[in-house]
């Protein structure tokens, strides 16, 4: 089996929070910047508001087929993929009722590269969604520090990288600046 690698979508490929400020501000009367976003939970930054109704919003302006690749990911991807490994994109995106169909034809539009996409919910470990994929990983990239300690908890993943941002600056894991520089230091090993 090739060596498997585990990476995240947004604000680790994807420039989710840019799209996310823009969108839910106006709506909801706040002038958040995205370096203010001191939670993973970015809904909770708008008080007042259901957030069903702040992701109802999030589908209905587009979120996921207007987000921005961040500088460098799609390279990344093609990287692994000329070093002989598989990309398995592994996302919290079940708030969009047509995450899946929606994430490929964005992968597929702006030229990531992908051997699988598996799409969780928000509370759930991605563990359960990539431990049938395979019975080793060489590395995970998110920018969760929940989802890089369980990764490191399964026991299936060697090695995990977290992309440095405002809501995980206090979590212990190795930090990174970008996908891209996380898969240049691994294949320069
Ligand atoms: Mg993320």
């Amino acid at each position: 089996m090739k060596p498997q690698f585990i990476f995240d979508l947004d604000d680790v490929s994807v420039d989710m929070i840019d799209k996310v400020h823009r969108i839910l501000n106006p709506l909801c009367g706040q002038e958040h910047k995205p370096e203010d976003f001191y939670t993973y939970d970015f809904l909770t930054m708008y008080p007042g508001f259901e957030k069903p109704y702040l992701m109802e919003a999030l589908v209905d302006a587009k979120a996921i087929e207007t987000a921005n690749p961040l500088e460098g990911a799609v390279e990344a991807t093609h990287l692994i993929r000329e070093a002989g490994g598989e990309v398995n994109i592994v996302t919290a995106r079940r708030w969009h009722p047509n995450a899946e169909s929606a994430t490929e034809a964005y992968l597929e539009r702006k030229g990531f590269y992908f051997d699988r996409l598996r799409v969780t919910g928000y509370q759930q470990p991605k563990s359960e969604a990539y431990k049938h994929i395979a019975p080793q990983f060489e590395l995970m990239v998110d920018d969760s520090p929940s989802h890089l300690t369980d990764a490191l908890e399964t026991g299936i993943v060697n090695q995990v990288a977290m992309i440095e941002k405002p809501w995980n600056a206090a979590a212990k894991h190795p930090r990174h600046s970008s996908l891209l520089n996380v898969v240049q230091e691994y294949l320069s090993r």
